[in-house]
């Protein structure tokens, strides 16, 4: 078997994924931001427009939801994935969408310039296969009660398809603590640096749930020396279709953007 492909024993160069002209695992920090889940084509191009304007650099949002409960709203499906086009179209921005099912890898990787495995199915094998055969870039979220080696071990799922454009996402994980959503957990920042050479993007949104808590532990994502940083974003967080306690506004978006700026400069970043 020998070292993992995903090992930074096999490859000591971080790897950088170019995605539509933006770099990412390089020298600069990438702001991936945009709603939790798509609801409509004028919203989500006034979103892309306005977060764009503030510094994003890819715009994510979703249009297949893993919803807890099976009555809440699921996505809009193929018409989200248009709106999203549409978005891009507009802005140029590159899209992370996430995609649930096997069936719809295809479907979803004919829209999306980066597809997105969520946190529950990190070890859905089935589909890790099937998105490592898609010919997109994969950003993949760490399963909520996922070890270092596990998820490490869910990328080369990815890798061993033959795509090794592999992004790691930390989104918090499931601890005894009941003050935010999940602990984002940053010490896992250095130990994928350490262990693989892939782009570490931190999602404080998830990782924490609270809406004043995403600046500051963006801030301290970004100084534990991750690439990006994953944030929802929307121009009235109030009327966000879901998870709207940690979706921030445009506003707040900015005031990360320069935050962070300032913290990466302070650590050798651009
Ligand atoms: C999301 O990014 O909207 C999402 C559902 O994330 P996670 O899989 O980390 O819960
Ligand atoms: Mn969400």
């Amino acid at each position: 078997m020998g070292e993992l492909k995903v090992s930074r024993k096999r490859k000591k160069k971080n790897t950088i994924i170019d995605v539509n002209g933006v770099k990412i695992g390089g020298k600069n920090i990438v702001f991936i931001a945009g709603p939790c889940a798509i609801s409509g084509k004028e919203e989500i191009i006034g979103i892309a427009k306005a977060l764009k304007e503030k510094g994003a650099d890819m715009l994510r949002g979703g249009a297949f939801k893993p919803r807890t409960n099976p009555y809440s709203f699921q996505g809009m499906g193929e018409e989200g994935l248009k709106c999203l086009k549409a978005a891009r179209d507009e802005t140029g921005l590159p899209i992370v969408t996430e995609v649930m099912d096997t069936k719809d890898v295809e479907l979803v990787a004919k829209y999306a310039d980066i597809l997105q495995v969520g946190t529950r199915n990190m070890q859905n094998f089935s589909l890790l296969k099937e998105v490592g055969k898609a010919g997109k870039p994969v950003l993949l979220k760490r399963g909520m009660s996922a070890t270092l080696d596990e998820f490490i071990n869910a990328a080369e799922y990815i890798a061993a398809e033959g795509n090794n454009d592999v992004i790691l996402c930390e989104r918090g994980i499931r601890t005894f603590n009941t003050y935010t959503r999940n602990t984002l957990d940053l010490s896992l920042v250095p130990a994928l640096k350490e262990k693989t050479h892939l782009p570490v993007v931190v999602d404080p949104s998830h990782g924490t749930g609270v809406r004043s808590f995403v600046v500051p532990m963006g801030k301290a994502a970004v100084a534990s020396g991750c690439d990006g940083l994953m944030i929802e974003a929307h121009v009235d967080p109030e009327k966000s279709i879901s998870d709207k306690d940690q979706t921030i506004d445009i506003d707040e978006f900015g005031r990360l953007v320069e935050e962070v700026r300032k913290v990466a400069k302070s650590v050798g970043r651009g």
